[in-house]
């Protein structure tokens, strides 16, 4: 039965009680259950004001609980950021790193990101590393080179870290926030792509589920989830809502059960 997950980035929305009640109607819906039941995951990835509540909200129920950063150092002078340590203190196991939106506005590189992905990973947490091309990088063809070289950099900053367990989102940065999802054909591609690039050799990112983010819905998500190569989803957006939230968990119970 393929296993997917489906993993929520809410971004810099939701107040605190926004973000429990939204973690409340997405963890006690029964599709939520029915998913971790059958072997998928769900993770969500609230503001860090509003962590704490959000892993209280899921205490037991079996959905994840993300940061949506974290710093590459254990502590320091370092204002407005926290370690991986804080964010496994308050009790996330995952943390998202390299998101294109800290990449655009906080000048992250990626070797940034490989060493912020190692701290996580020394502080037990599940990395969720992104990668994507800009729009120009597709249109000239260059999408394939621009990973690749992605890739490259977060090998070089996590070093010889071991990951028990971590993941890679493929979000192309034309697709997220916009309305225009890959089509099924491109991510399908650029995802075998990247997994036989990840495979190939005995790197830290051999074996990682690889997760499409960028304007998924609950319109898109089966055909997607369908494809081959691709192991869930970070979904930006749609994630706010939680009737769509929970239709997407449901798109993933479908294709888990077509494929079992
Ligand atoms: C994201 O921010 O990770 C994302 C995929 O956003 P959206 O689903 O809104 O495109």
């Amino acid at each position: 039965m393929k296993q997917l997950t489906i993993a929520g980035n809410w971004k810099m929305h939701t107040m605190p009680s926004d973000a429990v009640a939204l973690c409340e109607a997405i963890v006690h819906h029964s599709s939520t259950a029915n998913a971790l039941s059958q072997g998928h995951a769900v993770v969500l990835a609230p503001p860090l004001t509003s962590l704490a509540g959000v892993v209280a909200s899921c205490m037991g129920t079996g959905v994840e609980v993300a940061a949506q950063d974290c710093h590459a150092a254990s502590s320091g002078a370092y204002t407005g950021d926290v370690s991986a340590a804080m964010v496994a203190a308050l009790g996330a196991t995952c943390v998202i790193v390299g998101h294109s939106e800290r990449r655009r506005y906080h000048g992250e590189t990626d070797v940034m990101i490989g060493e912020k992905a190692a701290a996580a990973a020394r502080c037990g947490l599940v990395p969720i590393i992104c990668v994507g091309e800009l729009l120009q990088d597709r249109q000239s063809g260059n999408t394939n080179t621009i990973l690749q070289a992605q890739i490259e950099g977060i090998l070089h900053g996590l070093g010889q870290q071991p990951l028990t367990r971590a993941y890679l989102a493929y979000e192309p940065v034309w697709a997220i926030g916009t309305g225009v999802a890959a089509t099924p054909n491109q991510a399908e591609e650029t995802h075998h792509f990247l997994r036989t690039i990840l495979d190939d050799g005995q790197g830290a990112l051999r074996g990682v589920p690889i997760l499409y983010g960028g304007s998924v819905t609950d319109k898109n998500a089966e055909e997607l989830f369908s494809c081959q190569s691709i192991d869930g989803a970070l979904v930006g957006g749609a994630s706010l809502v939680a009737e769509t939230f929970v239709a997407i968990i449901q798109a993933a119970i479908r294709v888990g059960a077509q494929a079992a």
